[in-house]
Parts: structure tokens; sequence; C-alpha cells
């Protein structure tokens, strides 16, 4: 396998999006029975997928070139090509943490694919595939900050996280001495860590570490994470025939998600594999 050749995304399109990988083979004739969503996505002859912005190899929107980048975008491409979906008919939404729920049960995206956590609170609410990548909470701070090394120093800093996420929650459970500071995008807190207004910034760690190589002189990752994340593919609820879809395409998708962790996140020389799916 070259991973070039086939049926390519999109017909001007030059690449997956992030420096030069190849396209995703979008299938034909996808069998896919009594998914709402599917039949919703196969009439329009699009997808709407909700995804972040502003996290740089997760989840980039290249203001200039207009080009998104990162391993949640591949995944979504990717996914979106196996339900018969090329990269040029999907519409991206940027959608903060805190509206995600709301946005899949409102039906404004088909599905969400944003560093999203797989909680049990959540799953009230919205499905879940995967989980397609673990990381866990930690912490960024100035490149100069001696004082804070881990999460056993926050008492009486700010931490400042986004608003609807698991990392703020769990600050404001687990660490009473801290003073939570909340924006509802992650790049906020990052500006606010840069001028001094908040101490850390906290979120997962795979975030944080993105956020940090754009600005290794000024930013730096302590600490060990703290927590368990596991990211889903957020989708409408009760949607069980997309879930197991998605679900498959994970499961027998080792190749090609070896090949969009190495083109994004594993840039950094950090070697991880593939998690195994819950099909809860
Ligand atoms: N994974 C965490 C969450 O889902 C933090 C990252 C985010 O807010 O997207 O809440």
């Amino acid at each position: 396998m070259t991973g070039c050749g086939g049926d390519t995304a999109g017909g001007g399109s030059s690449d997956g999006g992030n420096g030069g990988d190849a396209p995703f083979e979008v299938a034909k004739d996808v069998a896919l029975t009594g998914s709402p969503t599917f039949d919703k996505i196969k009439s329009s002859g699009a997808i709407r997928i909700g995804v972040k912005e502003d996290q740089p190899g997760l989840g980039y929107l290249d203001a200039a070139t207009g080009e998104r980048s990162g391993f949640d975008i591949e995944i979504a491409t990717w996914m979106a090509a196996k339900l018969g979906v090329a990269k040029d008919k999907i519409e991206f939404k940027a959608i903060p943490s805190a509206n995600r729920e709301t946005a899949l049960a409102n039906g404004d995206v088909d599905l969400y694919v944003g560093t999203y956590s797989i909680t049990d609170k959540r799953k009230k609410l919205v499905d879940f595939a995967g989980p397609y990548f673990i990381t866990g909470q930690g912490l960024l701070v100035q490149k100069s900050n001696e004082t804070i090394k881990s999460e056993k120093d926050l008492a009486g800093k700010k931490v400042c996280s986004a608003t609807g996420s698991t990392p703020i929650q769990n600050i404001r459970e687990n660490f009473p001495k801290a003073t939570p500071v909340e924006f509802d995008i992650y790049s906020k807190c990052v500006d606010a860590l840069k001028s001094g207004s908040v101490d850390a910034v906290t979120t997962d760690q795979a975030i944080l570490l993105g956020f940090a190589s754009q600005d290794p002189d000024n930013l730096k990752v302590v600490g060990e994470p703290f927590t368990v994340e596991k990211y889903g593919i957020g989708l409408p609820k009760g949607d069980t025939a997309l879930r197991t879809f998605l679900n498959e395409t994970l499961t027998d998708g080792n190749a090609t998600w070896t090949k969009i962790y190495d083109s994004t996140l594993g840039k950094s020389g950090t070697k991880v594999e593939q998690p195994k799916v819950d099909q809860y």
C-alpha cells in the first residue's frame, strides 16, 4: 500500500490538510441502515462536523490560509470519507467545550471531533464512538515559573480552563484552594497566561503540548497527567447504528489511525498505540 492510489477526496484539494499526508479514500455505496444521522448526510451529500480551531496539533484553523489541521481534523476527515463524504463536502463548525452537547442534541452538527472526553454525565445527552485517543489533565505555565511544578502547587494560584470542560470541573471540585478562571476557549487562557493575569492553564496534556510547541520560549508543560481523558467522537444520542459503524471503522483502521497520529501529534516524537474501542 502506498497510501496514494485509488480514489482521492475532493476534486481540487491537494491533501488531508496536514502537510502532505494522503487524502482518505471516499467510500462508495455505504451500507448503513437505521441511522437517522446518516440518512440526513446521504440526502444532503454533506456532513457537518463540530471541531475546535484554536488547538494546535489537534484542531487548528490557520486564519491566513484557511487550512484546518491536526489530529482531530484528520480523524474527522477519515470518518467522513468512510461515510462517503469527501473533504470538500465537510462543513466544519467551531464549537466550544460548553456547547457540544447542545449542538449535537439540536442537530447543528452530525458529529463532533474535538478533544471531547467520554464521561457518564455527557453520555446522558450524547453518544460517543471510541475512544480514539487517551490523554490526561496537565498544566501549562510561563517558562520562567519556578513555583508551579505539579498539581500539588496550585493553592492560591489562578488556574484557567474552558467553561464546560472536565478540567475546570476537576479544579472546582478537587482543588478548593486554587482560584478558577474560565474562558470559552483555551487560547484565551493561554493569552491570559502570557500576560500574567493567570498563573497556569489546565486542560488535557495533548492540548497543552500543542500550545507549548508553538511558543517554547515562553511556555512550558509541567508535572505528569493527573486524570484520564478518553476522547470520543460525539454523535446524536440514540443513533446506535452510526456509533457501531464509527467504532468498527476505528477498530478496523489501525493502519490509518497510526498514519494520522504520525503526521500530527506524533511529530513531536512521542509514540503511542491506538486505544481499544469500547463498544458500550
Ligand atoms: N477533554 C476535556 C473535555 O472534554 C478537555 C478538553 C476540552 O475542553 O475539549 O472537557
